[in-house]
């Protein structure tokens, strides 16, 4: 397997595209040397939890947000074809939910459905026989990425006809609600409706069942309790987030994790990430959801607000 260098000018990725910063590979490489991800692995088997590797992509056009380039995705896929088994995400699903092996399992998922998942992933997933799911926000088939601030590039979403014309043996198509926003506290009506009007307006575009939704932005306060609950409700088997972790359980199966790689990442940075060496992320992450969410619930309290209003009303004195 030959890896070529990007093609890309560093300058043109934007900050979430260049690889892990200098303090995350640091951290990383002395948590390697504490073997982190053995330890990390046993304490998840441990708490039921097994091996769930699922792989997250955006857009593979230079100013796409997460952009991979052409070459770099190639080499991605026949590193990951000759390291793993990878299966469809509904298979990884099934064997989550079974608690069959999970250990060589990686599942390929590409959120947003740009027209460039068709002129550059498809032809390549198609050449090297390797399944996909391509997460679709229904609200924009045919229009563009305007959920995303400028200056970020506005890419065009595929068409219903780019759509129905994909393998149905190899990519599944899932939903990625209809209006691509956070569904965190959103009213349960608009939550049905991104659910369900999403699943059946692509179940009729396609002819098959649509059992897959992506979170849009994914994060931890992306979603929340009731928008788990309106997806079972509504038929999903399995939902992913953009929480960063290598294993996961039945129990999980609509708020599964994901890794993710960089357009600078090197072929060991990717083994690495899929090895669960970068796992750690994921409590950095839920550290700093907690402490966000914590600041937000003492900001709107009570007593801060009340603080607020008397400063406010003696300042107009
Ligand atoms: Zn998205």
């Amino acid at each position: 397997m030959s890896v070529a260098p990007s093609p890309w000018p560093k300058r043109l990725l934007a900050p979430d595209e260049t690889g892990p910063s200098q303090l995350e590979t640091a951290v990383t490489a002395m948590l390697r040397r504490a073997q982190f991800a053995r330890w990390y692995g046993a304490v998840n088997r441990l708490r039921g939890r097994q091996r769930a590797v699922i792989v997250m992509y955006h857009s593979f056009t230079p100013g796409g947000w997460g952009a991979i380039p052409p070459s770099t995705l190639r080499w991605h896929l026949e590193l990951l074809r000759e390291l793993c088994d990878v299966v469809p995400l509904t298979r990884l699903a099934v064997a989550l939910a079974n608690r069959e092996p999970t250990d060589r399992m990686v599942s390929l998922t590409v959120d947003d459905g740009y027209e460039d998942f068709f002129t550059v992933a498809y032809p390549i997933l198609s050449e090297l026989r390797l399944p996909a799911t391509l997460f679709v926000p229904t609200g924009f088939i045919g229009g563009q990425s305007e959920w995303y601030r400028r200056p970020r590039a506005l890419l065009r979403i595929a068409s219903a006809s780019l759509l129905r014309e994909l393998d149905p043996g190899l990519v599944s198509v899932g939903s990625h609600s209809v209006h691509h926003r956070p569904l965190a506290r959103l009213p349960v009506a608009a939550l049905e409706h991104e659910a369900r009007r999403s699943k059946s307006d692509l179940e009729s575009l396609l002819g098959v069942p649509v059992t897959l939704f992506a979170y849009p932005f994914g994060g931890r306060g992306a979603y929340d309790d009731a928008a788990t609950a309106v997806l079972r409700a509504a038929g999903f088997q399995a939902a992913v987030t953009t929480r960063w972790d290598t294993y996961s359980a039945a129990r999980e199966l609509l708020r599964l994790p994901r890794v993710w790689f960089a357009a600078t990442d090197d072929p060991g940075d990717v083994q690495a990430k899929l090895a669960g060496d970068f796992d750690w992320l994921n409590e950095r992450e839920l550290v700093a959801h907690l402490l966000r969410s914590t600041f937000t619930h003492v900001r709107n309290s009570a007593p801060v607000r009340a603080i607020k209003r008397t400063r406010s009303s003696l300042a107009r004195r």
